[in-house]
């Protein structure tokens, strides 16, 4: 299946996806790593990159087209640009809703040069039609055009130049099969862990001339939910408290002040995170419930309490996901200062537990 097009003009399109990945809310471009070697943690994932970047600058072909998922903040659009600079190539930044029409890819694409990086965030929400452009885009490097209508249209394939697609998601298992297919490497990106984000926020309270401790950067690391973007956003804000209410220089006392004051608890648990874990106490007797009906209990959307909670949860071990809906854990019952009751199990699940006992012969 091609694009159909009345007029040969995808060269002369403007090309504004009305989208720039770097506009973040914490956007200070000083604080993102411009080399791998900068770039912290995520060891597994920058020793199989370093080596895919060179064997394919060895042989002067393009990087193999990379699919890098994970929870939010996690350092995706980071790490794209970091490839583009390893590889020395241009990057051009786009994402999934921002591409309407097979017309918008099909003047991206043909504006890219040689071994170029396009990115594409939120790759999970193209639309199928978009996606089809893409398949032969990656794997022949090739644009399939239907020119005029009905009888008359005939179909032309034009070469593009030879690119690297990097696609960031946050939910791999939404993307179609075909598209996920066509990526060469996969890399999932993990939380990061309290050392990790202390490194991170020592090296960026360097770049921002602020004199931090190294309990003030555990302290500020280890509430942070294993994720930079939290920590960076924590930094500037305890930067605040620190020069409003103490000597402008961050230690622990200081950084802990702040974060109670932020209502962030010793495990980086917000308001949210306390009201869904409150919320399948009270409610539901520790779960299990649905994801969607706790998400309207709550106040949330679903796919925020998906993508930007229960990560963090499941990691710590407060929450668990079962195929009947989310339960809480004795743990978090704990944290929360509430006394436990282990849930009642269901009629079905009571039976299911005869199934086990050997018939009596
Ligand atoms: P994502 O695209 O996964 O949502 P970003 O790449 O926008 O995440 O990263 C969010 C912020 O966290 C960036 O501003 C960057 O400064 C910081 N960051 C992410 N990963 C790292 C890392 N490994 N080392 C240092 N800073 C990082």
């Amino acid at each position: 299946m091609g694009i159909e097009t009345n007029e040969f003009d995808f060269e002369n399109r403007i090309m504004n996806t009305g989208y720039n990945a770097t506009e973040d809310s914490d956007a200070d471009a000083s604080l993102r790593p411009k080399r791998l070697d900068e770039y912290i943690g995520q060891e597994k994932v920058k020793e199989n990159l370093k080596i895919y970047i060179e064997a394919a600058k060895l042989r002067n072909d393009p990087l193999d087209h990379v699919l890098l998922y994970g929870p939010p903040g996690l350092g995706k659009t980071t790490l794209s640009n970091i490839i583009a600079s390893e590889m020395g190539v241009n990057i051009r930044i786009t994402s999934g809703p921002a591409i309407e029409k097979q017309g918008d890819l099909a003047a991206i694409l043909t504006n890219l040069n040689e071994g170029d990086v396009l990115f594409i965030d939120e790759i999970h929400r193209l639309s199928r039609s978009i996606e089809e452009i893409l398949y032969p885009a990656m794997e022949d490097y090739a644009l399939d055009i239907i020119i005029g209508k009905g009888p008359a249209a005939r179909s032309i394939r034009i070469d593009l130049p030879r690119f690297t697609l990097i696609g960031a998601t946050t939910r791999a298992g939404q993307m179609t099969t075909p598209l996920r297919d066509r990526f060469g490497v996969i890399l999932k990106l993990e939380l990061y862990t309290p050392e990790e984000l202390a490194s991170i926020v020592r090296r960026n309270a360097g770049i921002l001339e602020m004199q931090i401790t190294d309990d003030g950067a555990i302290e500020i690391a280890s509430r942070s939910r294993g994720t930079p973007r939290i920590a960076n956003r924590l930094l500037k804000r305890v930067r605040d408290f620190a020069q409003v209410k103490g000597d402008g220089a961050i230690n622990s006392d200081i950084a802990n002040y702040a974060l109670n004051r932020l209502e962030i608890d010793a495990l980086g648990l917000d308001n949210v995170d306390r009201r869904m874990l409150e919320t399948i106490i009270k409610f539901y007797d520790g779960g299990p419930v649905g994801l969607e009906t706790l998400a309207a209990t709550v106040g949330e959307e679903a796919v925020t309490l998906e993508d930007m909670y229960e990560p963090y949860l499941m990691q710590i071990g407060f929450l668990n996901r079962t195929p009947r809906g989310r339960c809480v854990t004795r743990m978090a019952y704990e944290h929360l200062g509430l006394p436990y009751r282990a849930s009642i199990p269901s009629q079905e699940e009571q039976l299911k537990l005869f199934d086990d006992i050997p018939p009596k012969s």
